[in-house]
C-alpha cells in the first residue's frame, strides 16, 4: 500500500469496543446506557417522519438545538459546535490544533481514540503517565505542547479530576486544552462552570451516555466564539443528519428524565462498588457510568472470556490486562454479572 500516507501505514486504527449482532447479551462494555432514553424523543421521531420530507438538507448549525443548549447550559450559540457524536468534535479539535510534528498531551491511561487523532495528523502524542492514585499528573500540568486532552471523569479509569485542578491545568497551559467530558453527568461538576474565564477552554459533551442516545449521535462542543469559528472551518457543512438534529431537540427537553436515570446508575454503581470490594477487587473510585477493577496484579482474561462464554460482555483491554472496565447496568443485569463472577472466581480458587 505504497500509495497511502506512511504515517497511516505505520499506526494502528482505533478499536472500539465490540457490538455483538447477536441478541442475549447483558452488554457492560460500552458504557451504553441500560434505560431507554425518553419516549418523548421517539414519538417526536416517529412523529417527524411522518410529517417532513427528508428530501431537503439539514440545518448546517443545528441552530435548534444550539437554542435547547442555551436554555439547558446557558451558553448562546456562538459559543457551541453540534457535532455527530463528540468523537467529530474531538476529530475536528485535533484537525485545528495539531499540525504535523506538534505535540499533544494528555494523562495516561486514556480514551485510546487521542492517540490515532494524534498519529492521523502527525502529531507527536506525550502520554504522561497518571500517578497510582490517577490524580492530575504535575507533569501534564507544566508540560509544554500545542495541545492538551483531559478525560474528566477518565476512562478507563473513571476517576475524576476536581475544578480546582482543572483551573490551575488551564492557567499553567499557554496552549488550547480540551477537556472531554463524555461521562460529566455522573460527576460532580463541570468545566463549563470555567469556561467564560478561559479562552483556552474546549468542553466537549455527549448525549450518548447519560441521555441514553448513543446510537443518535449527538456531542456539543463548547468553546469562546472566536475560538470555535476556527474550528467551523474543518467541519462538513451538515454533519448532523435531520433526525438527530429533531431527537437532540427533544432530548434537551427531557432533562429531568436523564438525570432520573443518573441517580438510578449512581445508586446501582455503589452497591456494585460494595459487591465487587467483598469479592475482593480493587475498584477505582468511580464518577462515571462504569468501574475500573483489578485483583491484585492478576490476569483478568480468563475472567472476560468466561464472562462472554456465559453472554456477558466487559471491556478487556489487552494493553491493560490486569484490569477489567464494566459498564453499571440495570440492577437486575449487575446482580446476574456478580452471581457469575463469583461462580468463575471460587471455581478458579
Ligand atoms: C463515549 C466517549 C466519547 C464519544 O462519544 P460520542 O458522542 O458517542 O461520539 C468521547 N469520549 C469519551 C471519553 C467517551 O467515553
Amino acid at each position: 500500500m505504497s500509495f497511502v500516507r506512511e504515517a497511516v501505514r505505520k499506526m494502528e486504527g482505533y478499536i472500539p469496543g465490540e457490538q455483538p449482532q447477536e441478541e442475549g447479551y447483558i452488554k457492560l462494555n460500552t458504557n451504553e446506557n441500560p434505560y431507554p432514553p425518553s419516549p418523548r424523543v421517539v414519538e417526536r421521531l416517529i412523529e417527524f417522519l411522518s410529517h417532513s420530507s427528508l428530501a431537503l438538507y439539514p440545518q448546517p448549525l443545528s441552530d435548534r438545538v444550539r437554542e435547547k443548549i442555551e436554555k439547558v447550559y446557558g451558553f448562546p450559540r456562538e459559543w457551541v459546535i453540534v457535532g455527530n457524536g463528540s468523537d467529530e468534535l474531538l476529530n475536528l479539535v485535533f484537525r485545528i490544533f495539531a499540525g504535523k510534528g506538534d505535540v499533544v498531551a494528555y494523562p495516561f491511561p486514556t480514551y485510546t481514540l487521542y492517540r490515532t487523532l494524534a498519529l492521523l495528523q502527525e502529531a507527536e502524542p506525550w502520554e504522561i503517565p497518571f500517578p497510582d492514585d490517577f490524580s492530575l499528573p504535575g507533569e501534564f500540568v507544566t508540560a509544554q505542547a500545542n495541545l492538551k486532552i483531559l478525560c474528566n471523569p477518565n476512562s478507563p479509569t473513571g476517576t475524576y479530576v476536581p475544578l480546582g485542578e482543572v483551573e490551575s491545568l488551564l492557567r499553567r497551559s499557554s496552549c488550547p486544552v480540551l477537556v472531554d467530558e463524555a461521562y460529566v453527568d455522573f460527576a460532580p461538576e463541570s468545566a463549563l462552570l470555567l469556561l467564560s474565564r478561559f479562552p483556552n477552554l474546549l468542553v466537549a459533551r455527549t448525549l450518548s451516555k447519560s441521555f441514553s442516545l448513543a446510537g443518535l449521535r449527538i456531542g456539543f462542543l463548547f468553546a469562546h466564539p472566536e475560538v470555535l469559528q476556527e474550528i467551523l472551518k474543518a467541519k462538513d457543512s451538515y454533519n448532523v443528519s435531520t433526525l438527530s438534529q429533531v431527537g437532540a431537540e427533544m432530548a434537551l427537553e427531557e432533562i429531568e428524565y436523564a438525570m432520573r436515570n443518573v441517580e438510578k446508575i449512581k445508586n446501582t454503581r455503589s452497591w456494585v462498588t460494595r459487591e465487587m470490594e467483598e469479592m475482593g477487587f480493587y475498584v477505582y473510585p468511580s464518577q462515571a457510568n462504569f468501574v475500573l477493577v483489578r485483583r491484585g496484579g492478576q490476569d483478568l482474561r480468563f475472567l472476560y472470556e468466561e464472562l462472554k462464554r456465559r453472554k456477558i460482555l466487559v471491556r478487556y483491554f489487552p494493553e491493560w490486562p490486569e484490569y477489567l472496565r464494566i459498564t453499571i447496568g440495570a440492577d437486575a443485569q449487575m446482580e446476574i454479572l456478580l452471581h457469575n463472577m463469583r461462580e468463575i472466581i471460587e471455581g478458579v480458587a
